[in-house]
């Protein structure tokens, strides 16, 4: 009799035994948060790992915040919404998840054309990081969205050649369906190096490295590092969250004599809009 019913309930639809635990859960917990938190841990094998770091996010979220946001909970019903609440005047619906990798654009498009606002609440080492997602639509082909994103451009000379010891960076938006372009800002940054200095200083530094016995270099982690430290200082800088930041690249068409062109490529981007920017777009950056 025990192992039929474990069978059974073995055989749920994950996503199923999630919202019913999170139903339990929630209804309790404007009763008795301490008496709920007991309840899931005691559900923490029937959600299996990936369930009970959700569902805990979930909570997590709903007692931090449920005084500042007004939060409703929301029914799962398939809208990527968790919870309702007014960020910043407005009504928006949040989805809070433990990995934002997970995640995608696409998902919340259907709502947001009819005007939704969405927010997603990223779940990082106990706190929330409350991402925007609400890039607007493009004006031209109406279905793009916006996107946000830097270019580093090399650094900056005088009318003699002289280094000036400081380089510019640019906010570029960017229609994800029609290629629409703006260059909305830019700003001059000392040290901060394009990805063209940084390839090269990374590289000398790797074969100093291997010529010298050292530990190796990773090229390609290191360019990755840096340049998520310089998208969230960017970000900062400009005001906006940007989803992808790169820089001047010569892309090689023909390997056999060198041929190709300048373009702008992006070293790192948001997998939330992965599917909506190419890797590199053929913009001469040359003089700019
Ligand atoms: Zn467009």
């Amino acid at each position: 009799m025990a192992a039929k019913m474990w069978k059974a309930s073995k055989s749920r639809n994950p996503a199923e035994v999630y919202n019913e635990k999170r139903r339990i859960i929630f209804a309790q917990i404007q009763k008795d948060p301490a008496v709920a938190k007991t309840w899931l841990e005691g559900y923490r094998d029937t959600l299996g790992p990936a369930g009970y770091a959700g569902l805990k996010a979930e909570v997590a979220f709903f007692e931090q915040y449920h005084k500042d946001l007004n939060l409703v909970v929301a029914a799962d019903i398939g809208d990527a919404t968790d919870f309702v609440g007014v960020v910043d005047g407005a009504m928006h619906r949040i989805d809070v998840t433990t990995n934002v990798a997970f995640k995608r654009l696409a998902s919340y498009e259907p709502l947001q054309l009819k005007g939704a606002l969405y927010k997603v609440a990223v779940f990082d080492q106990g706190r929330f990081d409350l991402v925007d997602i609400n890039f607007p639509f493009c004006e031209h082909c109406k279905s793009g969205r916006i996107l946000p994103t830097a270019v580093l451009l090399e650094e900056n000379h005088n009318r003699h050649g002289d280094s000036q010891w400081s380089n510019d960076q640019l906010l570029v938006n960017i229609c994800s369906a029609c290629g629409e372009v703006e260059v909305a800002d830019r700003i001059t940054t000392p040290f901060l190096y394009d990805f063209q200095s940084l390839y090269r200083d990374l590289n000398e530094a790797k074969h100093e490295a291997e010529d010298f016995g050292e530990t190796p270099i990773d090229v390609r982690a290191e360019a990755g590092a840096y340049a998520r430290r310089a998208s969230r200082y960017l970000s900062d800088f400009f005001g906006t969250r940007l989803v992808a930041i790169g820089g001047k690249s010569y892309e090689i068409t023909n390997p056999r004599d060198g041929d190709g062109y300048w373009a702008v490529r992006f070293e790192d981007q948001l997998p939330l809009v992965q599917e909506h920017l190419q890797d590199n777009y053929p913009w001469d950056l040359t003089h700019g």
